[in-house]
């Protein structure tokens, strides 16, 4: 495998594992915050594969070889990858306060659509942590 083709593939596994983990992220209310978990545990994954290859070399007394020390390190990449999407799924979701009723409540993914409580119907708008009433159900209004 030429080193070129490697970092390609290694670039397009980064762009997917961050899409990934914002998704999730997106669908638990959460901001991007929590993506660089991805890339961080990718890359440690990485060289604690270099760092058990040259363990597993020194136990058997060989030199280090390239390519096997490539394959630690993807298996590592992959082990980082696996584990960051792990932490995201298991972090709770983040509710926000409905103005109306006091109900908490997980926005739904795009703050530019408007959110109803799921305790009150109050159409809400999100925009980042501050949370707007835009409209009142018709069974609360006093006419
Ligand atoms: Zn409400």
């Amino acid at each position: 495998m030429s080193g070129g083709l490697i970092f390609v593939i290694e670039i397009i596994g980064l762009i997917t594992l961050c899409s990934i983990l914002g998704s999730i992220l997106r669908k638990k209310g959460r901001g991007g915050g929590f993506v660089w978990l991805g890339p961080v545990l990718y890359l440690l994954g990485y060289f604690a594969g270099l760092v058990v290859e040259g363990f597993v070399a020194g136990m058997n007394n060989v030199e280090v070889n390239m390519d096997v020390e490539s394959v630690y390190g993807i298996a590592g990449e992959v082990i980082g990858a696996l584990l960051s999407i792990g932490i995201v799924a298991a972090l709770p979701a983040k509710s926000l306060m409905c103005p109306s009723c006091g109900g908490g409540f997980i926005p739904s993914p795009g703050s530019k659509t408007p959110t109803f409580c799921p305790h009150c119907q109050t159409e809400l708008q999100v925009s980042g942590k501050m949370v707007y009433e835009t409209g009142k159900p018709p069974d609360t209004e006093d006419n």
